[in-house]
């Protein structure tokens, strides 16, 4: 009986030995977040933006500070975009608000940094390097 538990016991490690681990070695190697992830920061598609301060009236925490002009085209454009992520709830509802879906979330799930300045994003300044993390 014993010899029969044995064998069947090594045989479930063995199979596990084989089996692709369930764990990576962070941070030589990382996963991927999925495409619904929240966090991160605001990625702001500026040229899709029409600066209607949606997302900012929307933000139940203020967290988006935001402002515009009006140009001589009498079009509205956005002339800053501060998202301070240390405020963020990850609720949402400023992609839902935005009527164009200029925004989304990075895939940036390391969002910890040394001074509490660093967790306010410029996410114009960003959109227009092309960066897509905060
Ligand atoms: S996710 Fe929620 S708390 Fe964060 S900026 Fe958007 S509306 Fe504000
Ligand atoms: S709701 Fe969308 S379009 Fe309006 S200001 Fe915010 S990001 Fe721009």
């Amino acid at each position: 009986m014993i010899g029969k538990g044995l064998v069947k016991g090594m045989s479930i490690t063995l199979r596990r030995f084989f089996d692709r681990p369930n764990t990576v070695e962070y941070p030589e190697h990382k996963i991927p977040m999925t495409p619904r992830f929240r966090g991160g920061s605001l990625v702001l598609d500026s040229g899709r933006c029409i600066a209607c301060g949606l997302c900012a009236m929307a933000c139940p925490n203020a967290v988006i500070d935001l402002a515009t002009e009006t140009g001589e085209d009498k079009k509205k454009r956005l002339t800053a975009y501060h998202f301070h992520a240390g405020l963020c709830l990850f609720c949402n509802l400023c992609l839902e608000a935005c009527p164009v879906q200029a925004l989304s979330w990075s895939q940036d799930y390391e969002a910890a940094c040394y001074r509490r300045e660093g967790l306010s994003i410029d996410c114009l300044a960003a959109g227009q390097r092309g960066d897509t993390v905060g």
